[in-house]
């Protein structure tokens, strides 16, 4: 069976939530092939103690310690991470999708000759086969990978943000810590992190979300939304096309490159539903939908669909408000 090992990262003392999808992944690989989860948190000593949900959801955390590990380090984090594993035989090391993994995960699997899967979303058992699941082609086709001789090899995998559920676990976890020595190992200099501006909203805590995307067209259909959203007492919010147009500022982006949001009702305002927009806001408790499309994908994962021209039935609901 194979250890799974799940890379925890974090920023500002929060663990990112891209790490939880990762542990959602472990979980189910876990109900499926059975093996042991541990956690492999880089870390100072001072920052150790905001680390302290993982305690009872996973059999071991690793905190490898060193000041220099404090925040992220491209060179640091690789070097450490690389010594770790050469010492593992037949596991599996997950990182949630995150900008930082991009760059992590292949370097490793380049330095530890180790095959990789990246932006996985699904996983099946079959009789006699494991397939991972993901998106090819931005997201048009979702197709099956498979690893030949999967038992006997490692793998690096990647997961896509918002695919598996973190669940709340009471284990006694192992704790294992070691100080390691990763001084004058860098060439790069990080003279500064700085956090991203919130903006004047948070999406992410709002009840009411009214979604636009690219099927508003124009910036002079934005008064009739700004509207529906004051009176529904909501904020907007949008796809990355949105976005770029510049119709809403970028802290408004939902999406695998933006936020995650959970509201009460989410209203998506000609949104296709790329999967890149769903596993943003696919947990919302209410999704309603209006697009003029029939076949456009949000109403798959829409509680109640309206196939109509958006700039039709704004108005509409407008006048019933
Ligand atoms: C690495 C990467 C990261 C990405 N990250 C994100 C992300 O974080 N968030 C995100 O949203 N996207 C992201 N994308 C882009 C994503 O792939 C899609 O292109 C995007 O979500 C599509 O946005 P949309 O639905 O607004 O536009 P479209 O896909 O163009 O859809 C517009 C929809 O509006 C409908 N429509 C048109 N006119 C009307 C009308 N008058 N009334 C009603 N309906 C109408 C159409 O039928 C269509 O379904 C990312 C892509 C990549 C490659």
């Amino acid at each position: 069976m194979k250890e799974i090992i799940v890379f925890i990262e974090h920023r500002f003392s929060e663990i990112l939530s891209n790490s939880y999808d990762a542990l959602g992944f472990a979980y189910e690989w876990q109900k499926l092939f059975g093996g042991e989860i541990s956690c492999l948190v880089l870390t100072s000593e001072e920052k150790k103690d905001i680390f302290s949900d993982l305690k009872n959801v996973v059999n071991k955390i690793y905190f490898l310690k060193n000041k220099f590990l404090e925040n992220y380090h491209p060179e640091l984090y690789l070097k450490a991470l690389k010594d770790f594993l050469k010492e593992k035989e037949n596991y599996l090391f997950l990182l949630g999708q995150t900008s930082n993994a991009y760059e992590l995960a292949p370097s490793l699997a380049t330095e530890l000759s180790l095959p990789i899967l990246t932006d996985i979303n699904g996983i099946e058992k079959t009789d006699n086969e494991i397939n991972f699941i993901r998106y090819f082609y931005g997201g048009k086709v979702c197709g099956k990978v498979e690893v030949a001789d999967i038992d006997k090899k490692s793998l690096i995998i990647t997961i896509q943000t918002g695919s598996f559920q973190f669940e709340k676990r009471e284990i006694n976890s192992e704790i294992i810590e070691k100080e390691i020595n990763l001084d004058n190992e860098k060439n790069i200099e990080i003279l500064e992190y700085k956090k991203e501006e919130t903006g004047e909203v948070d999406i992410s805590k709002a009840e009411i979300i009214i979604g636009i995307g690219r099927g508003l067209r124009d910036k002079k259909n934005l008064p009739i939304v700004e509207e529906l959203a004051k009176k529904l007492k909501g904020v907007l919010a949008g796809s990355r096309p949105a976005i770029d147009a510049g119709w809403l500022s970028k802290d408004r982006q939902i999406g695998s490159s933006g936020k995650t949001v959970k509201p009460k009702l989410y209203l998506a305002l000609g949104i296709s539903g790329a999967f890149q927009h769903i596993v943003g806001m696919k947990n919302s408790d209410l999704i309603i939908a209006i697009n003029k499309d029939p076949n456009a994908p949000i109403f798959s994962i829409s509680h109640y669909g309206i196939v109509e021209d958006l700039t039709k039935i704004v108005p509409t609901l407008l006048k019933k408000l």
